[in-house]
């Protein structure tokens, strides 16, 4: 059977000590219910920090051992690693980040240390433990870097990231001094998965920003290998919250009914202590609520169930401090002897309390002011499976939002909105709480924590076939590459067609670093002596660059996709190529260039062509659909084409691409061997002209009508070095 690897910051388990004695108990929260559903087909190994700071290093050995029976795999933190990297990094820096708490964010070298000492230590115990066909899965924001960390050991491991809470805006995350080495971490995932399309789309914006890395329908590609970033959004298990019954003690049941005095509404809210959460602001609108509405005093209550957490860090300490304020207040002002407007309890609650109060309260009022899902609030829906009445009011902050689209959604900075849905909710005729909480139910009943996990496995998985089939294709020892060689070594004609930018070099922003290096040139230089070969550069740049670059080579060349034929040492224009259009469309490209700084100009013999390489690609976009049609006009009028390229438009006269180019060297001889490599789509003209049996190569995943893949500049090198 297969093995996923498990790896999270806390194992699924919790120590405690009696009389000097270790007992382990197993906490059984969503992700290890959601991970149960894949025992069948993986044995599961789970990595993680045991909960417990154990200072005796010989009772290390003893719960390596017992941990063992149960694939769980301890990574054990001193007490200054448990601060520096868990309290400091984690919940310091990135936790208030993440979550837009930037005033929050702790600035200190010192954490950021850790956490990357800390990432090393669990990278050094999951790399040791890592077999040949392993699948592995990260978790969560205390482990960002390591995927990078297991890729650099493990090249060809499949490999998964999973990010639990919200991925800022690029403005937020730009701000992080750490940002690069963060996305440089994840990327060493295979699979990145989000609980929003929003997070996902702030993170790709991130990549493409701070680290280059452009993304087609959420697929990146990194060299040799290609990243699937998607949303994943977790669920809960609902069965065990609509049937909570089957999962408590006949002794510990509690009658929902229990919770109810008097008739008055249930209204209740639960969360960590956390600022995240938005507690203040809710009692603050509670307040407000009262106040605006007076006919509600003595007839509702608001349970507000606050769960201790983080206690090491200042900020939970005052927050508490101020919630146990607003809630004296707020008592002071409304309780009467026999009614109080708040039940404010600051501890956690046993499952059958929970779901005893999910039964019983007509409103949840969930109103986190950043929240990565938020479970709270889809156990509330799933437990009104029998009572079919209830009304859930849910931040639109939460990710939770985006799927239960049938609750009332609130800004929870703004009071009066949050007034306003309790009034609702409290007005709400039955019927409508039915219908907008079966609608819900009916999502979260296919969307359950085990589909979450399943379906976040299934695509690792084929993200590693897909990247195994793309590699294969002409990888080395692969039968096609094979085939591929033995075919040229047979052959005594050979006809080799490359292009330039994206397929010998790496593009870049930088005209310097394109330029071509010693290898290449050596490389070519050998390709091109090679007996029976012709070797030719087909490319879109200008006849001077070409020239001065390669003609030491003294090969032959395509420039401007083939408007300058170089053959036997000569240049030679296409037939037929005019510029006095250049007048009538240059000044279109001026205006284009003038509303778009940064982006600039180029000029071709025969062609005229507009760069947007350097600007935001977004901006390029929108400008040329702007202009898409003005130069369509001009362009019909005066017999010439718009070829859209990598960050570039170009105006050039009608008839000439790279295919016809191809035909000066195909029309003119038999060939007994044909190759052409190419990245860009203006190859794709090339690939079309070849004879059936040429060797046509993609370079790149995008959608090809050549026969084979190489994904990178690397590969086509590695190719070409095998041709030599
Ligand atoms: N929870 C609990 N005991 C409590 C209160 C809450 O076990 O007394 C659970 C609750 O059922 C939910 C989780 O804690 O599954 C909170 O998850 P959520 O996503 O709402 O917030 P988080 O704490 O992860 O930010």
């Amino acid at each position: 059977m297969p093995r996923l690897v498990i790896i999270s910051n806390r194992l699924p388990i919790t120590i405690d000590t009696k009389d000097g004695e270790l007992f382990y108990h197993p906490s059984a929260g969503g992700l290890a219910t959601g991970l149960s559903s894949l025992d069948k087909d993986y044995d599961r190994i789970w990595v993680g920090w045991p909960g417990k700071i154990i200072e005796e290093e010989w009772e290390k050995p003893a719960i390596v051992q017992s941990l063992k029976g149960g694939g769980l795999v301890p990574v054990f933190l001193n007490r200054f690693e448990f601060e520096q990297y868990y309290e400091g990094f984690s919940n310091k820096v990135v936790w208030p980040h993440f979550h837009y708490f930037t005033q929050y964010t702790t600035y200190r070298e010192e954490y950021w240390d850790m956490y990357q000492a800390v990432n090393a230590k669990f990278a050094e115990v999951v790399n040791d433990l890592i077999q040949p066909g392993d699948l592995v899965w990260v978790h969560d924001y205390q482990l960002m870097l390591l995927p990078k960390m297991i890729r650099e050991k493990h090249p060809d491991v499949s490999l998964g990231f999973f990010l639990h809470i919200p991925f800022p805006s690029y403005e937020v995350f730009r701000i992080l001094p750490w940002r690069k080495e963060i996305l440089d971490g994840l990327l060493g995932a295979d699979q990145i998965g989000f609980h929003t399309f929003g997070y996902m789309r702030h993170f790709l914006s991130a990549v493409y920003r701070i680290v280059g890395h452009e993304h087609s329908f959420g697929k990146l590609t990194l060299g040799n290998r290609m990243i699937n970033v998607d949303v994943f959004p977790m669920g809960i298990d609902y069965e065990k919250y609509a049937h909570p019954e089957n999962h408590i003690k006949e002794n510990e049941r509690i009658d929902p009914e229990r919770f109810r005095k008097g008739g008055t509404r249930l209204i209740l809210s639960i969360d960590r202590l956390d600022y995240t959460k938005g507690i203040p602001e809710r009692i603050k609108a509670y307040e407000l609520f009262l106040q605006k509405h007076p006919q509600y005093i003595g007839k509702v209550s608001l349970v507000m169930i606050v769960v201790p957490s983080r206690s090491g860090v200042d900020q939970y300490q005052e927050l508490k401090s101020e919630v146990d304020t607003l809630v004296g207040r707020l008592d002071g002002i409304y309780g009467t002897f026999d009614w109080s407007p708040i039940l404010y309890f600051f501890r956690s609650f046993s499952f059958a309390d929970l779901t005893a109060l999910y039964r019983a309260a007509d409103i949840a009022l969930i109103t986190p002011l950043r929240d990565g899902m938020n479970l709270v609030a889809k156990e509330f829906i799933a437990s009104k499976n029998e009572s079919q009445q209830g009304v859930l009011i849910l931040s639109e902050m939460a990710g939770a939002s985006d799927e239960l689209t049938d609750a009332l959604t609130v800004n929870p900075h703004d009071a009066n909105d949050l007034v306003d849905a309790l009034v609702t909710a409290i007005e709400m005729p039955l019927e409508e709480q039915s219908r907008r909480l079966v609608s819900m139910q009916e999502k979260l009943k296919i969307h359950t924590v085990k589909d979450w996990a399943e379906r976040f496995i299934v695509e690792q998985t084929e993200m590693a076939e897909f990247r195994n089939y793309n590699a294969k294709s002409l990888a080395v020892g692969s039968p096609e590459r094979e085939l591929l060689l033995s075919k040229y070594e047979a052959a005594e004609k050979r006809l080799v067609i490359l292009d330039y930018d994206g397929t010998l070099m790496n593009f870049h922003n930088d005209p310097q670093a394109v330029v071509p290096d010693e290898e290449l040139m050596n490389l070519l230089d050998a390709l091109k002596s090679k007996k029976g070969n012709k070797l030719v550069v087909i490319s879109g740049r200008d006849k001077n660059t070409l020239e001065e670059w390669l003609s030491p080579l003294g090969i032959d060349m395509a420039a401007e996709h083939g408007v300058w034929i170089k053959r036997n040492d000569k240049w030679k224009a296409s037939p037929n190529l005019f510029s006095s259009w250049k007048d009538d469309v240059r000044p279109v490209l001026q205006h284009l260039v003038e509303r778009t700084p940064g982006s600039f100009i180029e000029e071709k013999d025969y062609s005229l062509a507009w760069h947007y390489r350097k600007i935001d690609k977004g901006l390029g976009e929108k400008r040329i659909r702007e202009y898409r049609d003005v130069l369509s006009y001009l362009t019909a009028n005066l017999d010439l084409q718009v070829l859209e390229g990598n960050k570039v438009v170009e105006i050039k006269n009608s008839g000439v691409n790279k295919g016809k180019a191809t035909m000066n060297w195909l029309n003119r001889k038999e060939y007994d061997f044909v190759l052409a490599i190419g990245d860009d789509h203006t190859d794709e003209d090339i690939f079309k002209t070849l004879p059936d049996n040429a060797f046509s190569i993609k370079v790149g995943l995008d959608q090809t009508v050549a026969r084979y893949n190489l994904m990178s500049v690397e590969d086509v090198r590695s190719l070409l070095k095998d041709l030599v």
